[in-house]
């Protein structure tokens, strides 16, 4: 039997309808499947952390592969398929909980190099990955996202597509495109198309505050139309003359706009005014 049947005769013996609020489209392309298991690259000393685990269809795979699965799940009625589904493993434990209320801080340390892997819930994708890349116990992370939210991610410095998102995950990690989805890979057909995408932990140069560094980027960002002196000037509270000045030293323009600016670019402006901050008086 095809995925698709098999996820579609699994729902109506459940008697489960997808809920579109929590972002319930599943994987019925075997061939992704693989692929996504063969792009995280799991081996029996593994700790993989699944977001979203849905009916299984990753999870399987990971337990039989890796030393431990820990498969995150909202939904208390998927929950109990997938229990069913994969059965109970001595590598495998299921949280039945929101991802965005887990304190995973408490349960990896920097020692266990988790290997994140999932099929991103889309109304979360961005939060996460602002959020879990920022974390010091992953090794690598492989997601499916929204086709928009992965060109965002990839684009190049100057191209009108660029954000915080952008800046912020290519300060921590190096990202990779994997491949295109089309939206028939999922049960029900989501209204876009999506891509697989691979985050591997990666600093430049390191930043002297990471808080500073983000609110740095943030106001550039906050206006789109104003030059980064109006925007640094009005968000972070500085005057003129000393956004010039830092400007100046960071050898950018000051009619410069923030999609035209690189990482590294932001992490200088964000340690000047560092520096800045820490000069007595
Ligand atoms: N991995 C499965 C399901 C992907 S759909 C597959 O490929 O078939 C996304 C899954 O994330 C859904 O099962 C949904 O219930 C779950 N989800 C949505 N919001 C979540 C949250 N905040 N925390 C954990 N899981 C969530």
């Amino acid at each position: 039997m095809k995925l698709k049947e098999k996820l579609q005769h699994l729902l109506v013996v459940h008697n489960f309808s997808p809920k579109s609020f929590f972002s319930q489209n599943f994987l019925i392309d075997e061939k992704i499947v693989h692929r996504l298991i063969e792009e995280i690259g799991v081996e029996k000393e593994d700790f993989i952390l699944e977001i979203g685990a849905g009916t299984g269809i990753l999870t399987s795979h990971l337990v039989r592969k890796a030393g431990k699965v820990w498969a995150v799940e909202i939904d208390e009625e998927l929950c109990k398929i997938l229990r069913e589904e994969v059965g109970e493993k001595d590598n495998l434990k299921i949280l039945c909980k929101d991802i965005t209320r887990i304190d995973l801080d408490k349960i990896f340390s920097e020692k266990d190099k988790v290997k994140v892997v999932g099929n991103l819930p889309y109304h979360i994708a961005s939060w996460l990955l602002l959020h879990l890349v920022r974390k010091k116990w992953w090794k690598v992370m492989v997601f499916t996202i929204q086709r928009e939210v992965a060109q965002r991610l990839l684009s190049p410095p100057g191209d009108k597509k660029r954000g915080v998102l952008t800046v912020v995950v290519s300060y921590y990690a190096k990202v990779e495109k994997v491949i295109d989805i089309p939206p028939q890979a999922f049960y029900p057909v989501p209204k876009v198309g999506s891509t697989v995408v691979r985050f591997r932990p990666e600093k430049k140069v390191e930043v002297f505050n990471e808080r500073a560094f983000l609110a740095t980027v943030k106001a550039a960002f906050t206006t789109r139309r104003k030059t980064l002196l109006n925007c640094f000037s009005r968000e972070l509270r500085l005057p003129r003359e000393v956004v010039r000045d830092i400007l100046s030293e960071s050898e950018i323009s000051e009619k410069a706009r923030a999609e035209q600016l690189r990482v590294e670019d932001f992490i200088r402006i964000s340690n000047i005014i560092q520096r800045g901050k820490d000069l007595p008086g």
